[in-house]
């Protein structure tokens, strides 16, 4: 024991000042200053930005978004803390979310590409469009595409003899009965309190000259999400409109949910920039995506919504996509849609 102690040599790791304090922290082989560990090591809320608590057995017990890794106290999930329609991440307390009229809550960044009014989702449909005809599957009837509130959907689909319902919402309808629909003109203005005002609607009557008379879409969700909504829903046009007829929900929205994955891959490849092989998604890619770059933000959330379908636990869409997208990735979507032809069922 011929060392020589200088307390001055006794550092923390995180400040670099001499640590005099009776007690320390250890990590690795270093030491730290007791409240310098903590600000290092003990996580923080990334909603109200505290020390996240101990609970009664003294451990540090925190809730992440699977996805997003955002990390909060428990106590957020019952403290009436908002979480983004879109992205599910809930919101700080440093910054406030939109509220939509129906009272959903839009992070900023969702908002940043939200479709707000029917005129915009045009553009956004053209593209799906060709992206059908890109996968030789082009719906020749002109489909009138509407993008409704969120209580005009509802009632929309209680105006439906048969369809499905995605719960625990419905963010887009594909409609074959006749009805009225209330459809929004305007993008709505956000008044005070980030909340929106001044929405312009109108009824549209909506008539029936072939077996699907409308697609209806939910407003305000990005445009990722927005595509993927109308991919998913084309889908239904498409069967429906090639007579594809008594399919189970599984089959039939699991082969829904397939194109709206394909469509997302292939945006979020047209959107990096990336030169893209040969293979068959290339006419996709450069039909769709017109609006230049991604932000980083807009391909992360691209990669969110891919996990949301990937991981749907329902036997319809989650169980329903993975059969659908095995089969598809085997053999090919043209094979598997011909298989659901003959046989109602997916190949395995
Ligand atoms: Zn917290
Ligand atoms: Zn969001
Ligand atoms: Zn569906």
């Amino acid at each position: 024991m011929g060392a020589v102690w200088h307390p001055e040599c006794f550092r923390c790791h995180a400040c670099n000042q001499p640590i005099s304090d009776y007690e320390f922290s250890m990590s690795g082989n270093y030491p730290y200053h007791k409240s310098c560990y903590k600000e290092h090591y003990h996580p923080k809320c990334d909603v109200c930005k505290q020390f996240i608590p101990t609970n009664m057995n003294g451990l540090i017990e925190y809730r992440a978004h699977p996805f997003w890794l955002q990390k909060y106290c428990p106590t957020h999930e019952m403290d009436g803390t908002p979480r983004c329609c879109s992205c599910e991440r809930m919101e700080p307390r440093d910054i406030q979310y939109v509220t939509l009229d129906d009272g959903r809550k839009l992070c900023l960044e969702c908002l940043d590409s939200a479709i707000m009014d029917t005129s915009e989702c045009q553009t956004l449909y053209l593209d799906i469009q060709e992206f059908y005809e890109g996968l030789n599957m082009k719906v020749e009837q002109q489909i009138p595409l509407l993008l409704v509130e969120r209580q005009a959907l509802n009632e929309a689909m209680e105006g439906e003899k048969n369809g499905h319902h995605h719960l625990p919402e419905t963010r887009g309808l594909c409609l074959s009965e006749e009805q009225t629909v209330s459809t929004i003109l305007k993008r709505p203005k956000f008044g005070a309190g980030n909340r929106v005002m001044e929405m312009v609607t109108e009824p549209c009557r909506l008539t029936r000259r072939c077996e699907v008379t409308a697609i209806l879409i939910l407003y305000g969700l990005p445009r990722l999400l927005t595509g993927s909504i109308l991919a998913h829903e084309m889908m239904h046009a498409w069967l429906r409109l090639k007579g594809y007829r008594t399919l189970s929900q599984e089959v039939e929205e699991g082969i829904c949910q397939v194109l709206a994955h394909m469509w997302l891959d292939s945006e979020i490849m047209s959107g990096s920039g990336s030169n893209i092989a040969s293979t068959s998604s290339s006419s996709l890619a450069s039909t769709s995506s017109k609006k230049g770059s991604r932000s980083q933000f807009e391909r992360k959330l691209g990669d969110f919504f891919k996990h949301q379908i990937e991981s749907d636990t329902s036997s319809a869409y989650g169980d329903g996509f993975r059969a659908g997208n095995r089969a598809v990735l085997q053999y090919g979507l043209k094979p598997t849609l011909d298989h659901i032809w003959l046989t109602r069922s997916f190949p395995c």
